[in-house]
């Protein structure tokens, strides 16, 4: 049996974790859930850019909001092809993008985006050299958080932004998945962690452990808004791709609900936007 103080400590509060469903580990008095999972350099799935464009676009106003993006410093740590990289230049900021997969880097400097092939965290940067930091679908892959944390608020300026864009524990279908997982329907809960994939999850945050740690770093929360997770344009068409038409048109018809009802519940997926204290 393993004990307690072998399974480590909460990143967030502190608190010893538990065993919490199939293995994987829970804090009880945060909530927050870590994997144990070796963080990969892996692309995200593909299909899902229309979406990933249209939460770039919300996380960028909502960036805007807050600080003009001309001529401001933005890192966009794990910038994959580029998408969220040419959308601040074209709003008139300064952008880098950082990628560590080397497809998705050359794809991205093919057309002449400022990335480098490099991990956030190889990456030398001068200290309080940027007014934002934006992490699109990169925070809950971080192998230790605390380390990235701490060296966001070394790049960037006092008042800098940091702006984290991640799926949560607290959605409705991560409390779906959850459930069926109880009832032993396991390979949805190991889907929502990418389990055996290139890019697993490495932790699963809600609004308020995820707030908790970065208050750690000495950030301070300032805005938050939903994102779109799905999106049901062309999701037969998507899921018709890994499986046979009868099973295609109940999963898409099913994940349709999903998207349209979960509109009026918990957001699965948000951006978080910190201050530098
Ligand atoms: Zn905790």
């Amino acid at each position: 049996m393993t004990s307690e103080r072998d399974i480590g400590t909460c990143i967030a509060c502190g608190n010893a974790y538990v065993p919490g469903l199939i293995g994987f580990l829970r804090c009880p008095r945060c909530g927050l859930l870590y994997s144990r999972q070796k963080a990969g350099f892996g692309n995200p799935i593909k299909g899902m850019t229309a979406i990933a464009f249209r939460n770039y676009a919300i996380v960028a106003n909502a960036l805007e909001r807050v600080m003009p993006l001309r001529e401001a410093k933005v890192l966009d740590v794990g910038s994959a092809e580029g998408g969220f990289t040419e959308l601040i230049q074209r709003k008139g900021g300064v952008a880098l993008g950082l990628e560590p997969d080397q497809e998705a880097a050359t794809e991205a400097l093919q057309k002449k985006l400022p990335v480098e092939l490099v991990s956030f965290e190889s990456f030398a940067g001068g200290e309080k050299e940027y007014d934002a930091i934006v992490l699109n679908d990169v925070f809950e892959h971080m192998q230790d958080p605390d380390f990235s944390l701490e060296k966001s608020h070394k790049l960037l300026r006092d008042g800098g932004l940091l702006l984290i864009n991640l799926p949560l524990s607290s959605g409705f279908v991560f409390r779906m998945v959850s459930a069926a997982a109880r009832l032993g329907m396991e390979s949805p809960y190991r889907r929502m962690w990418a389990q055996g994939l290139s890019s697993p999850h490495i932790y699963f945050y809600s609004e308020a452990n995820v707030t908790r740690l970065l208050a750690k770093h000495k950030f301070e929360l300032v805005d938050q808004g939903r994102l779109v997770a799905m999106a049901t344009e062309g999701m037969y068409q998507r899921v018709r791709s890994t499986y046979s038409p009868l099973p295609a048109l109940v999963i898409s018809a099913v994940a349709n609900l999903v998207a349209l009802t979960s509109k009026i519940f918990p957001a699965d997926v948000k951006y978080l936007l910190f201050r530098k204290k």
